[in-house]
């Protein structure tokens, strides 16, 4: 009997997975194991809201594998070691795992490879399995491993063709007198408030979000991605994140025929710039990419402020309670919620990420983290001094305070763009109103930005 391992990290599907498949199709039986890791627990796996997601996934991928005769294996522990003592166990000679970006993961990977080499048995570390295309496959002119700028990778992403889609295995066999294992809850990885109003995580749902916007919404996406009140984006990121659908299969499906399927193509191509960036520089997800020797403020009181939505002013405030609620946060207000913590109150960029994958339902490593520095000026962005105006965004973005109105119930009483600016109201309305005046002068903290640049 040949027995082979796929050790599931976050690419929890059995549709497109190229580790999966490779597992079935070499051997007749094989172990489909996830490792509950417990240096990533210990170390405060980041978030109630993700940790609840990624729960739903692993119960959705073990039904997956149960359709197909399997079901998922479960252990807990360091992932090496448990892979090791099942690979001891049952003589296994090919080990499966999709390739992954951060310091984290290489390492994790790195010291597979050293321990299973004692062993005997091969890891396959599986590329365009997390990414459509592999870190690796795109590299840029001259001596750089990576590139630093989004427009020519851009080029180089769209002339290269994705693999095809992978179909699911039709059986998956385990070997006889395994113990599978529980499937773990949500507090096996934090012990964190779920805050998420809806956590509809797994490979199901996310196959029919797909589905749903593809066959339709995906058109309007270049005239209504910046829609804040309409929030007309697809939603996938939670799904991309945890791999419940892969970016190829995501990609193949939307193609590229239209106007907004193109804009939306786009995106994924930010996505896996991203993680190409964090694969040659792991270190990122906490150092600044380009530093510009930021000393950066440390008020408690106005990270606070700005974590609550108390910051008096309704566009960011509305994000930020969104965020807390929702798990959720669209784009635009994204960009102008972490523009204010940086450049406006001038506080590190590293507090605003964690804030962020705290509660994202889509908080991921690489988009996050290189996003951030990205606003932060400290990332990929070639003009790092822009500094967003939140009065001009919300004119612009969420023209009649809907977005507002809907995230910032203390001002959902208030019509039309006035709610914006709740300081230019009379006295009598603002004195029934619980909530915080402006906490800084826009004009002064953008000098103040301006001037710590130099
Ligand atoms: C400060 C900040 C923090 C962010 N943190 C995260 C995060 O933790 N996880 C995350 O997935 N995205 C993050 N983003 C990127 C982006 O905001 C989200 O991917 C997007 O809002 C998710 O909504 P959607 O799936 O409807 O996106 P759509 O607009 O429908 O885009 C489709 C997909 O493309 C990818 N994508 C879109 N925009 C970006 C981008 N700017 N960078 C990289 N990939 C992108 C996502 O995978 C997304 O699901 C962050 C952006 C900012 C400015």
């Amino acid at each position: 009997m040949c027995v082979s391992l796929v050790l599931f990290t976050r690419d929890l599907r059995v549709h497109d997975n190229p580790a999966l498949r490779a597992a079935v199709d070499e051997a007749d039986r094989v172990i489909p194991l996830f490792v509950v890791d417990s240096r990533i627990v210990a170390g405060g796996y980041p978030g109630g809201n993700r940790a609840a997601f990624l729960a739903r996934c692993l119960a959705d991928l073990d039904a997956g594998l149960r359709e197909r005769g399997g079901r998922l294996v479960t252990r807990t522990g360091d992932p090496v070691r448990r892979v090791r003592s099942l690979v001891d166990e049952y003589g296994i000679r090919d080990v499966h795992v999709a390739d992954d970006v951060s310091g984290h993961a290489q390492r994790r990977l790195r010291r597979l490879r050293a321990e299973l080499d004692e062993s005997g048995a091969r890891v396959h570390a599986h590329t365009e399995s997390t990414t459509a295309i592999a870190p690796a496959r795109l590299s840029p002119s001259g001596r750089k491993d990576h590139f630093a700028v989004f427009t020519p990778y851009l080029r180089r992403w769209q002339e290269t063709p994705l693999r095809p889609v992978l179909a699911p295995p039709e059986r998956v066999r385990l070997p006889g007198h395994l113990s599978p294992g529980d499937l773990p809850a949500p507090e096996a990885f934090s012990s964190a408030e779920v805050t998420a109003e809806a956590v509809d995580g797994g490979e199901q749902a996310a196959r029919e979000a797909l589905t749903v916007w593809a066959d339709g919404p995906v058109e309007d996406y270049a005239e209504s991605h910046d829609d804040l009140p309409g929030d007309r984006t697809s939603h996938l990121s939670p799904h991309l994140h945890l791999g419940t659908l892969s970016a190829i299969e995501v990609a193949h499906r939307v193609g590229s025929r239209t106007p907004g399927a193109r804009e939306f193509t786009r995106q994924l191509a930010w996505r896996d710039f991203h993680h190409q960036v964090l694969a040659a520089r792991p270190a990122c997800a906490y150092e600044d990419y380009r530093p510009h020797g930021d000393r950066w403020r440390d008020i408690p009181a106005e990270l606070h402020a700005w974590q609550e939505g108390r910051t008096g002013f309704p566009i960011v405030d509305a994000g930020m309670r969104q965020l807390l609620r929702e798990g959720w946060m669209h784009n635009r207000a994204r960009l102008i919620t972490a523009s204010f913590l940086t450049k406006t109150l001038y506080l590190d960029w590293r507090a605003g990420a964690r804030h962020f994958l705290r509660y994202l339902l889509d908080g991921d490593l690489a988009n996050n983290q290189m996003n951030w520095q990205w606003v932060a000026g400290t990332g990929t962005d070639s003009r790092p001094n822009r500094v967003l105006n939140p009065l001009r965004q919300a004119e612009r973005y969420d023209p009649d305070g809907a977005y507002v109105r809907r995230h910032l119930p203390e001002l959902a009483e208030i019509t039309g763009p006035e709610v914006h600016r709740p300081w230019t109201l009379s006295d009598r309305v603002r004195s029934g109103l619980d909530y915080p005046e402006p906490m800084v002068d826009l004009a002064d903290a953008r000098e103040r930005f301006l001037a710590a640049r130099g």
